[in-house]
């Protein structure tokens, strides 16, 4: 990638305020959870339109329940990389007013210490339960657990995820539309902003003023729509777009 384009990037994150960042499974790639696009990754055995849609999970909870369960089990093991650490320590600064949207629901924006940070599609460290709504941590489910597991009360728990076909939290997207009107910076980290309603959030942003950068290896529908686009893996563009940044300023 010429490091013109880093520069370009730096010099739009030194002039602005207010940033949103919308991230999707592409920046947790480098913590080993695969993204739905790409080869090596659980998604590769399982189609997500067979195993993650509320229709699949009425129909079949246990079948979908052992991909849940394989998605849970990389969740637990991963680490934030050097992608949410930088977004992080972005925050942190305290130059900007910094707002993580994300469509993970793996939890390692907060544990690499983002203290703002919208989950558009839940959280997996939860569990749910379709009955009686009755919340427990994800990991307190036992190794050798039935599938599909059950609540105290006899009802199926699930993972506190959006699945295909589902509502979105309530609140997440009104608050994720009401941060990114207001940014003058939105980034688009890992994500093919291909699931919607986050891939209208760009675009709004741009039509109230922002100017976009997005971070991806590959092409994606936005990259002719974005100000500057910096083609490569997040852990290692964002923390030399935070070092040029800082360079710039002093
Ligand atoms: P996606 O699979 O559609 O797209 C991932 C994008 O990340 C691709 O454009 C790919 O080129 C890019 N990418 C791959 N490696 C990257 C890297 N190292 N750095 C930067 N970008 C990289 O994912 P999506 O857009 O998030 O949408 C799919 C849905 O899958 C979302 O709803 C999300 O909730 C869910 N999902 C979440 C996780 C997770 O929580 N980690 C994992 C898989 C899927």
């Amino acid at each position: 990638m010429p490091e013109k384009f880093l520069e370009n990037a730096a010099r739009l994150l030194s002039k602005a305020r207010r940033v949103v960042i919308l991230t999707g499974a592409g920046i947790s790639a480098e913590s080993g959870i695969a993204p739905f696009r790409g080869s090596g990754g659980i998604w590769s055995r399982y189609d997500p339109m067979e195993y993650a849609t509320a229709e699949a999970f009425a129909r079949d909870p246990g079948k979908v329940w052992r991909m849940l369960r394989e998605l849970g089990d990389q969740i637990a093991r991963a680490l934030p990389n050097e992608g949410h650490r930088a977004l992080a320590r972005l925050e942190a600064s305290g130059r900007f007013a910094v707002d993580v949207v994300t469509q993970n629901v793996d939890g390692l924006h907060q544990r690499a210490g983002s203290q703002s940070v919208i989950e558009l599609h839940g959280s997996g460290r939860e569990l749910r339960c379709a009955s009686c709504d009755g919340r427990t941590a994800a990991d307190a489910l036992p190794a050798d657990v039935a599938l599909p597991p059950r609540c105290a009360c006899g009802g199926i728990l699930r993972p506190d995820v959006v699945l295909f076909g589902e509502m979105l939290p309530p609140g997440a997207f009104d608050v994720a539309r009401r941060l990114t009107q207001a940014a003058d910076l939105f980034m688009i980290v890992g994500t093919s902003a291909e699931v919607a309603p986050a891939a209208s959030l760009p675009a709004l942003a741009r039509d109230h003023g922002a100017r976009l950068i997005e971070i991806n290896p590959e092409v994606t529908w936005l990259s002719e729509r974005a100000d500057v686009v910096l083609r490569g893996a997040a852990g290692d563009i964002l923390p030399k777009l935070l070092a040029m940044e800082m360079g710039d300023r002093k």
